[in-house]
C-alpha cells in the first residue's frame, strides 16, 4: 500500500509539473509564431529579416531546452550510466564555457586531482558542471574568478565550484532547485532542477554554502569507484 500511494504521489507531481512545462512551451512558442508573421509581411528588409530569424531560433531553442530538461527530470533511468573519469569532462566543460567567462570578465580557474572516477552519464554530468560554471559566472556581473577544484576524499569524488559573486540568502538557497525559479531576465529556472535530478540519481549530493555579496560554493560529493579495469 505504501509503494501504491508512493507511486500515486509521484504521478501527481510528475502531471503537475507537466502542466507547468507545456505552459512555459507556450510563450516561445508565441513568440516564435508573431516573429513568423512579421517575416511573412512582403518588402520586410534583409537587415529585419536576419534580426526576426535569429530570434525564431532562439525561442525555438528555448522550447527545445525546456521539453530536454524536463525529459531528464521525468525520465532520467533512460540515460546510459558509464564508468567516466570526471576529470576530462570537467575539462572541456570548462573549454566550452571559456568564451563566455570571457565575456562575463571571469577567469576560470581549475584545480583538479587525477582519475576522479565516477559512474554517470557523459552528457548529463557535463551538462550539470555547464549549469554550475554559468550559474557561478553570472552571479560575478562585474567579472572575478571562478574555482573548481575536484579531489578524492576517502570514498567520493569531490567537485567545488566557488564563486565571489552576489551569493544567496538562505531563503534563496531553499528555493534551489525549485522548477522555473529564477531570478535572471533571460533564466528558464530550470538549470539547478535538472541538476540535483541528475546528481541524485548517481547517488551523490550537493552542499551550498552561501553568503550574500561574498560569494557560494556548490559542492558535489559524488561516490568514487576504484574499478581496476578502467580504462
Ligand atoms: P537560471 O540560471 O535559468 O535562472 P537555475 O536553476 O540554474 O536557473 O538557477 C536558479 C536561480 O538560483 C538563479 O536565477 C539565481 O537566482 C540562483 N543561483 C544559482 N546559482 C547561483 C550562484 N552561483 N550565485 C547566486 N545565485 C545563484
Amino acid at each position: 500500500l505504501r509503494q501504491q500511494s508512493q507511486d500515486t504521489e509521484k504521478i501527481n507531481v510528475l502531471s503537475g509539473l507537466a502542466a507547468s512545462f507545456a505552459h512555459e512551451i507556450r510563450n516561445p512558442m508565441t513568440v516564435a509564431r508573431g516573429f513568423m508573421q512579421i517575416l511573412k509581411q512582403p518588402g520586410i528588409s534583409e537587415e529585419k529579416r536576419q534580426i526576426y530569424t535569429s530570434m525564431v531560433v532562439e525561442e525555438i531553442d528555448k522550447a527545445q531546452t525546456i521539453v530536454n530538461d524536463y525529459l531528464t527530470f521525468a525520465k532520467p533511468q533512460l540515460e546510459a550510466i558509464e564508468l567516466l573519469d570526471a576529470k576530462p569532462l570537467i575539462l572541456e566543460a570548462l573549454h566550452s564555457i571559456e568564451p563566455y567567462a570571457k565575456l562575463c570578465h571571469v577567469d576560470v580557474e581549475a584545480k583538479l586531482d587525477d582519475k576522479l572516477y565516477i559512474s554517470a552519464n557523459r552528457d548529463k554530468f557535463a551538462q550539470c558542471m555547464m549549469h554550475l560554471c554559468k550559474n557561478g559566472i553570472e552571479a560575478m556581473p562585474n567579472g572575478g574568478k571562478l574555482q573548481v577544484i575536484g579531489t578524492v576524499q576517502n570514498h567520493s569524488v569531490c567537485i567545488d565550484i566557488i564563486d565571489h559573486g552576489v551569493g544567496m540568502t538562505p531563503e534563496e538557497i531553499r528555493r534551489l532547485g525549485t522548477p522555473f525559479y529564477s531570478t535572471r531576465d533571460k533564466g528558464t529556472g530550470l538549470g539547478m532542477m535538472v541538476t540535483y535530478r541528475v546528481i541524485q540519481m548517481i547517488q551523490g549530493k550537493i552542499d551550498v554554502t552561501s553568503e550574500v555579496g561574498k560569494g557560494t560554493c556548490f559542492s558535489l560529493l559524488i561516490p568514487s569507484l576504484h574499478i581496476k579495469s578502467y580504462h
